[in-house]
């Protein structure tokens, strides 16, 4: 029998907890009723941690998230904390997280649901029918290249320096990441990058002209400029599948194909660490990309569905469980064409409904779909 899969849950802060909460019915619905088994522990983080352990994330949480398969972690922050100094910030417990995994590759689903099309800002003849992935490499480029900082010069005026700086093997993994990641999709890459006018972008696209040639061939590679891609995300979303690129354009390419969606409280994301060479794991954490939105905290409207989307993430990138995360993306979509939502979602003739009720209506779904 196979061993049973190690999940680290952190819910965090705000409405964490209470999306989180709902998210545990449905692991618990695929231990009882599916292959997979876990075993479950949960952790502090953020504020929570803070209040408790007077640092964001405490030495052994940050080893229980190393040792296990997977980390599922709601949402930090909030304005309790918000006058705390840089190194008491709730954040920082995500920061340390991605730091100490080594999460070097952050992915962004954006994905429209049909029963969802008009809450996108743009027409819904552009989105209908959008998903594609953001791989955003994230732990290089210039948000840490050196020398970095700012200086005051001679007459007293200042400059300010960032550097974006790639290597090789930082852009063969993640490259090679997004050709894996398109096998399992649609099988087709964007690699995106300034080539015209950066030395880091020539060299992306040799590696990534490299690796397709020897290692993916079979998978279709486009290379495209970002400031053309930005272009391309709101004209024509449908082309993409996979959109592989560095630290800064994916922040910023990621941000605007969440957009396309038009809910926040749909948008799960993964961030993926590099692989064991002996064991063949690798460290991985999973959370939706909205905050601990302290404005509905406690009332219990918040949409858990992001949250319970990271989990068929989940599913689907630490254990290869596809059916599996299929069947959670299937119930929330029947949810959604039934016409429930929570008030983010809202839409004139839908019905109107809460955390837990819209956590009923995906687990009597995932009964159905199950069954
Ligand atoms: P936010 O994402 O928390 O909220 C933005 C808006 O979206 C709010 O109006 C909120 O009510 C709404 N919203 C977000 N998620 C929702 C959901 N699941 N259901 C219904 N409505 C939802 O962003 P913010 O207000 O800028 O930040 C609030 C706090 O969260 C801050 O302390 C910030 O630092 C923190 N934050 C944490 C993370 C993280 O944990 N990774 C990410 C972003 C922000």
């Amino acid at each position: 029998m196979a061993a049973n899969k190690q999940l680290l849950v952190l819910p965090g802060d705000g409405i964490g907890p209470e999306v989180m909460a709902q998210v545990l019915r449905v692991v618990d619905w695929f231990d009882k009723r599916r292959a997979v088994r876990f075993d479950l522990k949960e952790g502090l983080v953020g504020g929570a941690s803070l209040d408790k352990h007077g640092t964001p994330i405490s030495d052994e949480t940050m080893a229980d998230a190393l040792a296990a398969d997977a980390v599922l972690f709601g949402s930090v922050g909030g304005p309790k904390w918000d006058a705390n100094p840089f190194d008491k910030k709730p954040e920082r417990g995500i920061l340390r997280l991605r730091k100490e995994m080594d999460l070097f590759a952050n992915l962004r689903p954006a994905t429209v649901f049909d029963a969802l099309v008009d809450a996108s800002t743009l027409k819904s003849d552009v989105v209908k029918g959008t998903d594609l992935l953001v791989l955003r490499e994230g732990t290089g480029g210039v948000y840490f290249g050196e020398p970095r900082g700012v200086e005051t010069r001679a007459d007293g005026s200042k400059k300010a320096v960032d550097t974006q700086v790639y290597t090789t093997p930082e852009i063969e993994r993640i490259v090679r990441l997004g050709f894996e990641l398109a096998k399992k999709r649609r099988n087709k890459v964007h690699s995106v990058e300034k080539a015209n006018v950066m030395h880091t972008g020539v060299l992306w696209r040799e590696v990534a002209n490299r690796i397709h040639k020897a290692e993916f061939a079979d998978v279709q590679l486009e290379h495209m400029y970002a400031d053309n891609c930005a272009m391309q995300l709101v004209r024509n979303p449908r082309q993409f599948d996979v959109i592989v690129t560095d630290n800064l354009f994916g922040d910023i390419l990621s941000d605007c194909a969440a957009m396309l969606t038009g809910s926040l409280g749909m948008l799960p994301s993964a961030s993926l660490g590099a692989r064991n060479k002996t064991t063949g794991k690798r460290h991985a954490l999973y959370e939706p990309i909205h905050g601990s939105a302290p404005d509905i905290a406690g009332k219990g409207i918040a949409n858990p569905l992001a949250q319970m989307l990271s989990f068929a993430m989940l599913l689907r990138y630490s254990f290869d469980l596809g059916d599996d995360a299929d069947l959670i993306e299937n119930a929330v979509k029947e949810v959604l064409a039934s016409g429930m939502r929570t008030p983010d979602i809202m839409a004139p003739g839908s019905a109107k409904v809460g955390t837990t009720t819209m956590g009923d209506a995906v687990l009597r779904t995932l009964d159905k779909l199950g069954a």
